[in-house]
């Protein structure tokens, strides 16, 4: 593609992304494609000599536009929202431009220490304490991975890394802790790690669905008197199902009594600290050997930007620094020049840094604090609404920008019909193509998450998904 080609193009597909983006209302938020339907569109061989950027554009339109989900619509309100902003979007744009490949300090000094900078930034932004080292990974399931595999590597005495784990008599059962609430990432983790899933004790949570430290000091001391070695605990602030926020002060003062490892899965939670009203989110999270927080969910970042924090990075580089001849000779030493292959599994990594670092200075502190303020007072409008209405009950408290609800109507009480009752209000809702709910289960019981975050999203949204519940329920019941 030479140069001028290049230009035309370039400029016909951000034309057909400023498009999309102003037009992106107007398609059913969750695609109604059948599975296969894109394959057997699609024909199964590749072109034998080079296509036209008219063909392709066309096959997107035509073939994989109706098959997708829009999690760019301000009526995507299912799981969290993940959004990306015109400038992540041109960030993104821009690194794919550059494709420097940040293996090594050497390789792309830019992106290593903008990287640097960057999450520096985002540190001061939600109120953690310096030092604190930052590396960027694809996800959060990546970032909590490679702060548990620290964890493991920091009982040196077990000699891990050189010895493995298995066929030794000589290693003492490794246990991890996260609340019943906590990410499956979380568990996964320790299938990966080899400690496998017996490996995590889930700890009960309270009846806001915060963990209970109470109990995770008894679990502690029940595995230490059987033998078991603990090792790290992860707390939540901002769980999956609820959003709720686990005691993260009681649960490092727990941690720092037993030498263990405090991971904190602030994936979507820790981004509403950027709010200084809303900075207890992180309370606790200063005493954290690692912070996960995903920029990919509510920090307008096209995904994937999940950013590792820990107080520890000599910890993740033993556990993962291996270096091989071919790239010694480029080796930066100090912190001020790390090569971040060192942390984590991948070898080459994108300049992520980039998108977030276009997002941060396009919106400013204070602006990404205003849209995440506006998102938990849209949360604020559905939840107010719930209560006032005598056919609708929260299920849990909604301290962010999520509500769990449902509808129950007066009279209707057995469990199996109240489930069936709201499936089917979700179902409606969603063919509907306005909007998309997803759900959750709480103490046994269906329940509707409406999730706010989008950075498109209005107080008109809430209104409007607050409307098609309360049609959605009234045409069930006739
Ligand atoms: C979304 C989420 C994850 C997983 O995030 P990925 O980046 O998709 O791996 C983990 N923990 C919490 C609390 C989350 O909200």
């Amino acid at each position: 593609m030479d140069t001028e080609s290049f230009r035309r193009e370039a400029r016909r597909v951000a034309d057909w992304v400023a498009d999309y983006l102003r037009d992106v209302e107007l398609f059913p938020v969750l695609s109604p494609a059948e599975p296969g339907v894109v394959r057997a569109a699609l024909p199964s061989q590749p072109p034998p000599s080079g296509e036209p950027l008219d063909a392709v554009l066309r096959d997107l339109e035509e073939l994989l536009l109706p098959a997708t989900t829009h999690w760019q619509s301000p009526g995507f309100m299912a799981y969290f929202a993940s959004s990306g902003s015109g400038p992540g979007i041109l960030g993104e744009t821009l690194a794919a431009g550059l494709n420097v490949n940040a293996m090594l300090w050497r390789t792309a000094p830019a992106a290593t220490e903008l990287e640097q900078v960057t999450l520096d930034w985002l540190r001061q932004m939600v109120g953690l304490p310096e030092p604190l080292f930052g590396v960027i990974n694809d996800t959060a399931s990546s970032s909590t991975l490679y702060a548990l595999a620290a964890a493991r590597e920091a009982q040196t005495d077990l000699r891990i890394r050189e010895l493995g784990m298995a066929g030794r008599p000589d290693l003492p059962r490794l246990r991890y802790y996260a609340s019943a609430e906590a990410h499956s990432s979380v568990e996964k983790a320790g299938i990966v790690l080899g400690v496998g899933r017996d490996g995590l004790r889930r700890i009960p949570v309270d009846d806001r669905f915060r963990m209970d430290p109470v109990a995770l000091r008894r679990a502690i001391r029940e595995d230490i008197a059987a033998g078991i070695r603990p090792f790290a605990v992860v707390a939540t602030a901002g769980t999956t199902s609820t959003t709720s926020v686990d005691p993260v002060a009681a649960i490092a003062g727990i941690c720092e009594q037993h030498g263990l490892w405090l991971h904190v899965d602030a994936a979507y939670g820790g981004a509403a600290a950027v709010a200084p009203e809303l900075r207890w989110v992180l309370d606790g999270a200063e005493r954290a050997d690692s912070i996960v927080l995903n920029p990919h969910k509510w920090l307008f970042t096209p995904i994937d930007c999940s950013v590792l924090w820990t107080r520890r990075p000599e910890m993740l580089r033993s556990a993962f620094s291996i270096v091989p001849e071919y790239l010694a000779s480029n080796q930066g030493t100090d912190d001020d020049a790390p090569n971040l292959m060192d942390y984590g599994t991948s070898l080459g990594r994108r300049m992520r840094a980039l998108k977030l670092w276009m997002v941060i200075r396009h919106f400013g502190t204070d602006g990404l604090a205003a849209r995440i303020r506006e998102h938990c007072a849209m949360a604020s409008t559905v939840a107010q609404w719930v209560e006032h209405a005598s056919d609708f009950e929260l299920l849990a408290p909604a301290p962010l920008s999520v509500v769990c609800l449902r509808a129950h109507p007066r009279g209707l009480d057995d469990p199996g019909t109240l489930d069936t009752l709201n499936q089917r209000i979700v179902e409606r809702i969603n063919t509907g193509g306005r909007y998309f709910l997803s759900h959750t289960r709480l103490r046994d019981a269906y329940a509707i998450r409406v999730a706010f975050g989008n950075v498109r999203q209005e107080q008109r949204h809430a209104r409007g998904v607050i409307d098609a519940l309360r049609h959605s329920m009234d045409d069930d019941v006739g």
